[in-house]
């Protein structure tokens, strides 16, 4: 008996290919998609040769070496770092919000005030939640968190998540910190990185083994076959038919345009915390530094997401849901040979190294 891999998204080849090499065991991969690499798909467009991540701006970063070691035997890197931009009160700053945005929204002197404060609060070099910056009750430190919160962080969170930053989880909010330096990368990660002919290249040379069979428009519910092992990547809630409930997701609405010119924005990604109903645009050629006197953005506009009419993106984690999560968790561990991996099947906002960590542990179990 074979293994069965349901999604071919990058937690789905993961394993495949690790049963495939490591156990030297037959596995068929299925995705209801026509085409493999999940959330990280990407193409490129005909008219213009520009890579497109048609579901949303993807950087690999992680500080995981073996994860990276063994993503890079698939694929050549280019090495990239996230700068992104946001606009406040129209003026185009550096964001996570860091000494250098400081400087960019108010006066000099002021700046120096608050830097110095940072600094002997809290150190050079940390990120503070901006929820935790908030509980500083130093008058300017103050002035600063209210700033912040009320010009980067609420607006966009609420557009993100029709929720306030007080109602998600702090864990989502401490994503993008207030960041005491001049260091403008979105991430510190020793590894960074966009594989260089693309993610959905990369998750092809990963499927890509004479004991790995891939099967797309294939949907898990019209397997009829039984397998050794099965790997699910799908929404463990649709596993059960939401018998306990459906799992709450946000989702997204991407509108990619062409437009006539070079370039359209200064960096790969702008958000727009308080304008506007998207939440930011990306400039797709930044990816890979690629040239064309053409250029392709997307504007990403989040929504509800609504069973079969869009599709699950970020799981929205509060105490109520990962208790109903938890549930479908425990049924999940009494049958024996099913495992639920990825950002779906674990209902976790897993970057791609910790979907990757979270099989290569799972693998580690099956090894014995
Ligand atoms: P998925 O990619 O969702 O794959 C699941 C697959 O299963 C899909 O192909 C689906 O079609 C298939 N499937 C589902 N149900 C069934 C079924 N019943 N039968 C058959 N097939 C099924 N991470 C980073 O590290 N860096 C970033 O910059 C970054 N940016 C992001 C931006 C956005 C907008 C979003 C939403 C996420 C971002 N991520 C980023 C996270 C990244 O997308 C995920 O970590 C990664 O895609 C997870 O892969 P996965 O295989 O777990 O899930
Ligand atoms: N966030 C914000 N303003 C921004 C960027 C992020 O308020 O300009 C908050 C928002 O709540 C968002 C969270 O930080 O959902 C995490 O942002 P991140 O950029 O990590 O989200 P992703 O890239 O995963 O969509």
């Amino acid at each position: 008996m074979t293994n069965l891999v349901a999604g071919a998204g990058l937690s789905g080849a993961i394993i495949a290919n690790l049963i495939a090499n490591e156990l030297n065991e037959k596995v068929t991969v299925i995705d209801k998609r026509n085409v493999i690499a999940g959330n990280i798909f990407d193409y490129k467009d005909k008219e213009t040769g520009i890579l497109v991540h048609k579901y949303g701006p993807h950087i690999f970063h992680t500080d995981n070496k073996e994860i990276w070691d063994y993503l890079s035997k698939y694929t050549k890197w280019h090495y990239f770092f996230l700068q992104p931009n946001a606009v406040f009160e129209g003026k185009i700053c550096n964001i996570p919000f860091n000494l250098n945005t400081l400087y960019q929204v108010f006066s000099s002197s002021m700046a120096q005030r608050i830097e110095e404060k940072l600094i002997s609060n809290y150190g050079y070099g940390i990120k503070v939640p901006i929820l935790k910056l908030k509980e500083n009750q130093d008058k300017d430190l103050k002035f600063l968190s209210d700033y912040v919160y009320e010009n980067m962080f609420k607006n966009y969170t609420m557009k993100q998540w029709g929720l306030k930053p007080e109602e998600i989880d702090p864990e989502v909010t401490a994503r993008v910190p207030f960041y005491i330096s001049f260091d403008n990368r979105y991430f510190q990660d020793k590894y960074q990185g966009i594989p260089l002919e693309g993610y959905t290249k990369l998750v092809e040379n990963l499927l890509n083994h004479p004991n790995i069979k891939v099967k797309l428009n294939t949907d898990y519910k019209d397997v009829k076959e039984k397998y050794k092992r099965v790997f699910y990547s799908g929404a463990i809630d649709e596993y059960f038919d939401y018998k306990f409930g459906q799992l709450p997701y946000r989702s997204l609405n991407f509108e990619i345009r062409t437009l006539n010119q070079e370039y359209y924005q200064k960096s790969v990604v702008t958000n727009y915390p308080n304008n506007y109903d998207f939440t930011r645009i990306t400039e797709h050629k930044y990816f890979l530094n690629q040239k064309s006197n053409k250029t392709i953005i997307s504007f990403e506009y989040p929504q509800k997401f609504e069973l079969g009419k869009n599709e699950r993106y970020y799981p929205i984690s509060n105490p109520e849901t990962k208790e109903l999560y938890n549930k479908y968790k425990q049924l999940a561990e009494k049958i024996e040979g099913l495992y639920f991996i990825g950002r779906l099947g674990t209902y976790r906002y897993y970057n791609m190294d910790k979907a990757a960590e979270n099989v290569f542990e799972l693998f580690k179990t099956l090894q014995g």
